[in-house]
C-alpha cells in the first residue's frame, strides 16, 4: 500500500497555507493605508507651509529665489492671461463654486518621483489682511471669511519628493518581509508543538500497538505527558494487562483441554477394546449356545412327532413338547440376531456378491414365510414390475433383510389381512436400482418413532408390540446389512394405516462409505420421517 503524506505533513501544510492567507489578509490594509498616510502627511506639510507663509504676511512679489516653489496666482491674472495650468484652473473653479472649500491637493507620480500639488484659497478679506501690513494677526481676519467673500488669489505649492515614494516602497517591503518572517516563525513553532507535544507520544503509542499486533503482549506505552494522551496510554496499558491475563488463562485452559483430549482418547481406545472384547464374547457365547439349542430343538421336534403318532398319548404331552419347540426356536432366533450384531460390530460380516434374480429371491422368501403367515391366516402376494433387472448383491443378506421385514409384518398384521411384496424400478444416488417394499395392514408406527425403530434395541413400548416379544435388534441388523450391501433401508407409515418397509438395492454393487460416528450438520437438518437409512 503506497503511503500518502503523513498526518504531521498534512497538518503542517494546512497550517502554513492558513497562516499565509490570514497574514496576507491582515497586511493588505496597512499596505493600502500606507499610500494614504504618506499623501496626508504631505498635504499637512503643504498646508502648514502655506498657512505660515500667508500668516506671516509674505510679500507676494518676493517668491523668486525661495527654495520651495510657492506661487500666488491672482484670480484676475488667471482670467485675463488664461494661465494654462490645469491644476490651478481646477482649483480656481472648485474654490469659486464652493465658498467653504479652502484647499485642493493632488499627488501625481512622475519620472522624478512623486509630485504633490497644493492650492490654498485666498479670499478678498484674507487678501486684504495680507496686503495691510498693520494687520499681522491673520487668524482673526481669516475667521471673518464668510459666504460671499469672493476668491482673490490661489496660493500654489508644488513639490517633487523622491523621499515619499521611497518611503512607501521601503515600508511595503518591510511589511512583506515581516509577514514572511511571521509565517515562517509560526510554521516552525507549530511544527515544534505538533512533533514534540502530539506526534512524539502518538508515535510511541503506535509503536506499542505494532508490537502488540506482532504478538508481544508484554509491551507497555507508559506515557507521562500529564494530559489526555497519558489517559489514552493508561487505558491502552490496562487493556493489554487484561488481554495478557485472558491469554494466560486461555493458555492454561488449552493445556488442561489437551490433557483431557489425551485422557479421552486413551479412554476411547480402552472402550473400543472392551467393545471388541464384548462383541467377541457375545459371538463366541452365542455360537456355543447354538449347539445345545439345536439339539434341544431336534429332540423337541422328535417328542412332538412321537406324541402326534401315539394315539393314546396324553394331549398335554404334545402341547408341552410343542411349547418347548416354540420357545427353543424363539431363543435360537434371538441368539442368531445377537450373533449377527456381534459379528457386524466386530467387522467380521462381509458380502459375497453375485448377480441375483429378484423374482427368484422373492419366490424363495415367500416359500419360507408361508407357514408363518398361514398360521395367522395372512395372505401374501408379490408384485414384480416388468423388466426388473437382476442385481449384484449378496442374496443371503438381502434375503435376511426382507425376512426381517416380512416376519415383523406378519407379527404385527391382524389375522385375515394381506401383506404385499412389491419390486419396482428406482434410482439410488442417480444410479439404476430396484426398490423392494413390504407393505402390511398392521397398526403402523407413530411419526415421532419412525426415526428410532432402526436403532439397536428399540421397540415401540405399546401393548400391541410388547405382546409380540423380540429383541429390538432386527431392524438395526437390517440397517447394518444394507450398509454392507451398499443399499438403503427406509420406512413409510401412518399410524393405524399399516407400514411399508423398503430396501433399495443398486443394480451394480458398490461399497458405500460408512457413516461417520457423529452426524454432520447437513444430516441433522435434512432428516425426514421417511428418509432412507443405510
Ligand atoms: P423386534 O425384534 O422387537 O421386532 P425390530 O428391530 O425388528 O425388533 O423392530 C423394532 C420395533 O419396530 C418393533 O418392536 C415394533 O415395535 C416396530 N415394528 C417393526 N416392524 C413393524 C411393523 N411392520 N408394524 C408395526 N411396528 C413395527
Amino acid at each position: 500500500m503506497s503511503r500518502g503524506p503523513s498526518l504531521a505533513q498534512k497538518c503542517q501544510f494546512v497550517f502554513a497555507a492558513a497562516a499565509i492567507v490570514i497574514l496576507a489578509g491582515a497586511l493588505v490594509v496597512p499596505w493600502l493605508r500606507l499610500e494614504w498616510v504618506v499623501d496626508e502627511s504631505q498635504r499637512e506639510t503643504s498646508r502648514q507651509l502655506a498657512e505660515t507663509w500667508a500668516q506671516n504676511g509674505f510679500a507676494l512679489t518676493r517668491t523668486a529665489g525661495i527654495p520651495i516653489p510657492i506661487r500666488v496666482v491672482q484670480v484676475d491674472q488667471i482670467e485675463s492671461s488664461g494661465i494654462s495650468d490645469p491644476f490651478v484652473d481646477a482649483a480656481e473653479r472648485a474654490f469659486s463654486a464652493n465658498p467653504t472649500q479652502t484647499e485642493v491637493f493632488e499627488a501625481v507620480q512622475s519620472s522624478e518621483g512623486m509630485v504633490y500639488r497644493y492650492a490654498l484659497a485666498l479670499r478678498e478679506t484674507q487678501w486684504r489682511a495680507i496686503q495691510d501690513r498693520q494687520f499681522v494677526d491673520f487668524a482673526a481676519r481669516a475667521s471673518d471669511v464668510a459666504l460671499g467673500d469672493p476668491l482673490r488669489a490661489v496660493l500654489v505649492i508644488e513639490r517633487t519628493s523622491q523621499f515619499a515614494a521611497g518611503q512607501i516602497a521601503s515600508n511595503r517591503w518591510y511589511l512583506v518581509v515581516s509577514g514572511v518572517v511571521a509565517v515562517v516563525l509560526a510554521v516552525v513553532v507549530f511544527w515544534w508543538i505538533l512533533t514534540q507535544l502530539i506526534f512524539s507520544p502518538v508515535r510511541r503509542l503506535r509503536d506499542s500497538m505494532e508490537r502488540v499486533r506482532r504478538g508481544d503482549l508484554t509491551v507497555r506505552s507508559n506515557l507521562r505527558t500529564g494530559d489526555e494522551l497519558e489517559e489514552l496510554s493508561r487505558a491502552f496499558d490496562q487493556m493489554l494487562d487484561e488481554l495478557d491475563r485472558v491469554q494466560n488463562s486461555l493458555r492454561a485452559m488449552n493445556e488442561s483441554l489437551d490433557l483431557k483430549v489425551v485422557q479421552l482418547s486413551e479412554a476411547n481406545v480402552g472402550l473400543f477394546e472392551s467393545n471388541r472384547l464384548k462383541s467377541d464374547f457375545v459371538a463366541s457365547v452365542s455360537h456355543e449356545l447354538r449347539t445345545p439349542l439345536n439339539s434341544i430343538i431336534g429332540f423337541a421336534e422328535l417328542l412332538v412327532e412321537m406324541a402326534r403318532k401315539d394315539a393314546d398319548a396324553d394331549p398335554k404331552r404334545q402341547r408341552y413338547a410343542a411349547n418347548i419347540l416354540t420357545s427353543a426356536r424363539m431363543l435360537l432366533e434371538m441368539i442368531n440376531e445377537l450373533l449377527d450384531m456381534a459379528k457386524i460390530q466386530a467387522g467380521r460380516m462381509s458380502a459375497s456378491v453375485v448377480t441375483s434374480s429378484i423374482a427368484d429371491l422373492l419366490e424363495g422368501l415367500q416359500a419360507i414365510m408361508k407357514p408363518q403367515a398361514m398360521s395367522k391366516l395372512i395372505e401374501m402376494e408379490a408384485e414384480v414390475e416388468a423388466d426388473i433387472p437382476s442385481v449384484e448383491t449378496d442374496p443371503g443378506k438381502l434375503q435376511q433383510i426382507l425376512y426381517n421385514f416380512l416376519s415383523n409384518a406378519i407379527k404385527f398384521s391382524p389375522p385375515g389381512s394381506t401383506i404385499r411384496i412389491e419390486a419396482v424400478h428406482t434410482t439410488l444416488e442417480s444410479r439404476p436400482a430396484v426398490r423392494i417394499a413390504v407393505v402390511d395392514q398392521g397398526p403402523g408406527i407413530a411419526f415421532d418413532l419412525q426415526e428410532t425403530v432402526f436403532e439397536k434395541f428399540r421397540q415401540i413400548d405399546a401393548s400391541h408390540t410388547r405382546s409380540h416379544g423380540g429383541t429390538g435388534l432386527g431392524l438395526a441388523i437390517c440397517r447394518e446389512l444394507a450398509q454392507i450391501l451398499g443399499c438403503t433401508v427406509g420406512l413409510i407409515s401412518e399410524p393405524g394405516r399399516g407400514a411399508t418397509f423398503f430396501v433399495t438395492v443398486p443394480v451394480l454393487y458398490r461399497v458405500r462409505e460408512r457413516k461417520p460416528l457423529l452426524p454432520t450438520a447437513a444430516e441433522n437438518d435434512g432428516r425426514s420421517r421417511s428418509a432412507p437409512m443405510g
